[in-house]
């Protein structure tokens, strides 16, 4: 088993390392800076305009005002209250327009609300074809008198699949309706600028953007009816109740400003990487294909179906080689089903199963992605080799990139 120092690590839609100038700006706040923002006092009074300051880069990422940021503990929290101050603005309202391939922050909540209420509160979750996309018309279609809020992420965790919030949004603000966007996986990886959107509620989390885990921020739009979840004191202007995370609060702040800084490398470097690795695996591996459109996509992410082989099986082998990645999303593996999302994209039993994300970030170098193009392959192969489905099905075609299927 590898030490952490031999760690390729390309699992960061997952979670991020801490960035070491994030880390070095948080810990004057566990030791010397220790007041409490709220504080009358001096001494309090500069860790509070420290925490405004985190708050205008975290506004300065997503060209936000900085009091349309609300800290928050993490994303789930950011969606689970962009959604339910939403339903409370529109009481009289009983449908959410939401998609099939949300993260579970999103997806159960809706389904909890409408268990809940007794299916009082109707959910619509609009479905996606084979590259992950979602059809415009579709969504027109489903809008209704009744729909109080949509609530459609902006990048897909799994696979990076983009979609159109902008455009949704618009469309949903003519109607009347409030729009939130799931941009815990976008922020950070594509330049987002909510200055000239429709959209309402974003919801942020620190640890996919090498800030720590435990911190998240929602942005909601100046004007925007909004009720608090977490009721108790007078902070974040009585929007979200609770003493502040300060350290952390100050850590998102720095990684936002990083993120900003490295936005090009982003969707350069890192995606030519992620490029250069799926066309190795994919040229090598046959019977491979990737899951989710080719362009519309984040930079970040590859997710790449081996036929005939488990998820879990080929995570195991990798990390004998200290090669970190994931089959379907962290909170959904552990259970033997296929991830919901490779289940709405329609990916044949026979591949969903053996579905592999690979994300990167701007610590991966080139030797990892020829490391990993080096490994991949021999692994495959061994774990076929003790498939009896790809005996049954692909006899004499092992070895090389010309599969009788066609599939990679
Ligand atoms: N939304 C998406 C798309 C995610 O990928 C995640 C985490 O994986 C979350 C929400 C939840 O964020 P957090 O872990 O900060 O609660």
């Amino acid at each position: 088993m590898a030490d952490n120092r031999s760690v390729v690590y390309m699992d960061n839609n997952a979670t991020t390392k801490v960035d070491p100038e994030v880390l070095a700006a948080m810990l004057p706040y566990f030791s010397e800076l220790y007041g409490n923002p709220s504080s009358m006092h001096h001494f309090g009074g500069q860790v509070g305009r420290s925490l405004a300051r985190a708050r205008e880069q975290v506004a300065g990422l997503i060209g936000a005002e900085s009091d349309e940021i609300i800290f928050t503990s993490c994303g789930t929290e950011s969606d689970s209250t962009a959604i339910l101050a939403a339903l409370q603005a529109f009481p009289e309202k009983r449908h959410i327009v939401t998609t099939r391939v949300e993260h579970p922050a999103v997806k159960n909540l809706c389904e909890h609300l409408d268990r809940l209420t007794g299916h009082k509160h109707r959910v619509t979750q609009l479905p996606v074809d084979r590259d992950g996309l979602l059809d415009l018309e579709h969504y027109e279609a489903a809008l209704s008198d009744d729909t109080a809020v949509v609530s459609v992420m902006w990048a897909n965790n799994e696979t990076g699949v983009i979609f159109p919030v902008e455009e949704m949004a618009g469309i949903a603000r003519s109607r009347g309706i409030l729009f939130h966007t799931d941009a815990v996986q976008a922020v950070g990886k594509i330049p987002i600028n909510l200055a000239d959107s429709a959209i309402d509620f974003l919801s942020v989390s620190g640890h996919k953007l090498h800030a720590p885990k435990g911190i998240g921020a929602l942005y909601v739009r100046k004007g925007t009816p909004f009720a608090p979840l977490v009721i108790g004191g007078h902070q974040e202007k009585g929007r979200r109740g609770g003493t502040e995370n300060v350290a952390s609060i100050i850590g998102l702040g720095k990684a936002c400003e990083l993120a900003q800084a490295r936005m090009a490398e982003e969707n350069g470097r890192v995606r030519q990487l992620r490029d250069k690795l799926e066309e190795g695996l994919l040229s090598q591996i046959p019977s491979s294909m990737r899951n989710g459109h080719k362009e519309q996509r984040l930079p970040n992410t590859t997710n790449i179906s081996f036929e005939f082989v488990e998820g879990e099986a080929i995570l195991l082998h990798l990390d004998q080689y200290g090669i970190c990645a994931s089959s379907g999303s962290a909170c959904t593996s552990g259970s033997l089903e296929p991830s919901h999302v490779m289940r709405a994209m329609g990916v044949p039993f026979t591949a969903a199963h053996g579905s592999v994300r690979l994300s990167l970030s701007v610590y991966n170098t080139e030797a990892e992605v020829d490391f990993v193009i080096e490994k991949l392959p021999g692994i495959i192969a061994k774990l076929r080799e003790m498939s009896p489905f790809w005996q049954t099905s692909h006899k004499g075609a092992v070895g090389g990139a010309s599969c009788p299927c066609e599939c990679s």
